[in-house]
């Protein structure tokens, strides 16, 4: 039993959308496919519902509209039936009237909230097994809502992973071996709290889904079909010359992941690390290409592989000199944190002092009001996190030397270095990021001949 994961630009389109049927056509074992939304499609469902909030009904109305075409015109074009037609027009219209609803009763919530976001995967789903099924494969549909079960948070819920495995393993079971088709279908990044709600993973989660149903199932593989070549060693968007990389441990992509590399999500691999399924990821518009395999430890130590970034990171900085020589300041702090739900990424401290790093987006006035209370507290958004990541570079002498001797002219804010045998990582000005990205790419990567670790690619 395979798993393939197909994300957006991998289905953006009737063309993209035989190119993944033609890839499973080729798999000799049973395969659940989980799909995302059609490119841009969960976009304009965050659009749709702040233009809701907004009361702005005429934007509103547009994107259904624009959504209602453009899922109807994909699905004729894969000759998809007359029942999956007639369930756009139905789902996307009875979006439209839940929409006026809320508007009425004002009723933006999370809950509220997970409902449009997640439409994409819905109809994303129900097309593309359709189509399976016109191109003459044995399909069935499962709606991820009947296997992936969250908490009673509609927004990056967290996974009842009990209930989740269990159900799983029933349905898909069910599909395989009493209804023998080949192919399972079903959306990425949508579940169903306990109580039977709509919820959703949090962006990018797909690949969550993907690696939850290949841990609940066993299976031999995983396979993350996207549009580049695999883990490369920095973001082709914003680098040229990237490389691709053959093989990357669960330490290494966990890490590229949670630093930035959009590539995967970064919950992906612990379900997979976990029961010991190897995971590939591989790019849908090249398929010959071998992709890049995650696997348990990398034999490949000691040197750097990729360069992640993550922008939109605010450093806060807190010091009290009434906490010298007095215990507990630092779990002071942390306590703070930990109350408003705010997560903490990097920390740097001496003894009256701490510097930590936050993602924009929840608020920090209430937290900083508490801190302030026994310490001084500073704030500095528009920064961004540097990691360059590989097993054991904290061993390998010389790393560190070259990696900030690349940054000549840079303003380093902070470092974190030798918490984890996997990353160094700094904080710089997010207007720099691309440029220290880059020169700590060509310093790294640009004269490698570690062909057995690295492909050029173009020379493959
Ligand atoms: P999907 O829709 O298939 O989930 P994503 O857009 O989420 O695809 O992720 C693929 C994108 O991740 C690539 O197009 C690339 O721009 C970006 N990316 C960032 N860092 C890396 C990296 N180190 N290796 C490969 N891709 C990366
Ligand atoms: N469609 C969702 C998103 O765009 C989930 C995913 O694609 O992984 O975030
Ligand atoms: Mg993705």
């Amino acid at each position: 039993m395979v798993v393939k994961k197909f994300g957006g630009t991998s289905v953006k389109d009737d063309i993209a959308i035989l190119r993944v049927i033609d890839i499973c056509k080729n798999e000799k074992s049973n395969s659940v496919v989980v799909v995302s939304a059609f490119s841009g499609v969960t976009n304009s469902l965050v659009e749709l519902f702040d233009a809701a909030k907004a009361s702005n009904t005429a934007r509103a109305s547009e994107i259904i509209e624009e959504l209602k075409s453009r899922h109807i015109d994909t699905a004729q074009k894969l000759n998809c039936s007359g029942a999956t037609i007639e369930f756009i027009n139905s789902t996307l219209t009875r979006l439209n009237m839940i929409l006026d609803a809320l508007v009425i009763i004002r009723e933006f919530t999370p809950r509220s909230n997970a409902v449009f976001l997640a439409t994409g995967e819905i109809l994303s789903s129900l097309i593309i097994a359709d189509a399976f099924a016109q191109c003459g494969l044995s399909v069935k549909h499962i709606d991820s809502r009947e296997i992936i079960f969250t908490e009673e948070k509609f927004i990056d819920a967290e996974v009842d992973l009990p209930k989740t495995r269990e159900m799983t393993a029933n349905l898909v079971s069910e599909a395989f071996d009493t209804e023998k088709v080949q192919f399972s279908v079903c959306g990425g990044f949508i579940a169903s709290t306990l109580s039977g709600q709509t919820s959703t993973l949090g962006r990018g989660g797909s690949d969550y889904t993907a690696a939850l149903i290949a841990e609940a199932l066993k299976a031999e593989r995983l396979e993350i079909w996207t549009d580049v070549d695999g883990i490369l060693t920095s973001d082709p968007r914003k680098v040229p010359n990237t490389k691709l990389i053959k093989e990357i441990s669960y330490d290494e992509a966990a890490e590229l992941a949670f630093y930035g590399a959009k590539v995967l999500h970064p919950k992906t691999i612990y379900p997979a690390v976990e029961a010991e399924i190897p995971v590939f990821v591989l790019n849908s518009f090249n398929p010959e290409n071998t992709g890049t395999k995650i696997i348990g430890h990398s034999i490949w130590k000691n040197r750097i592989k990729a360069i992640a970034f993550r922008e939109n990171v605010t450093v806060i900085n807190v010091s009290s000199n009434r906490m010298l020589g007095t215990f507990g300041f630092l779990a002071n702090v942390f306590d703070i944190f930990k109350k408003h739900q705010i997560p903490i990424d990097l920390v740097a401290t001496s003894e009256v002092s701490i510097s930590m790093t936050v993602d924009n987006g929840p608020s920090l006035d209430a937290a900083i009001k508490e801190l302030e209370k026994f310490s001084h507290v500073e704030v500095f958004p528009g920064k961004a996190i540097i990691s360059a990541v590989g097993d054991g570079i904290r061993n390998e002498s010389g790393i560190a030397a070259r990696f900030f001797g690349a940054l000549t002219g840079i303003n380093i804010s902070m470092i974190s270095f030798g918490a984890s045998e996997v990353n160094l990582s700094i904080i710089v000005d997010a207007v720099d990021t691309v440029k220290a990205v880059n020169m700590l790419h060509k310093e790294f990567f640009n004269d490698t001949t570690d062909n057995e670790i690295f492909v050029n690619l173009g020379q493959k």
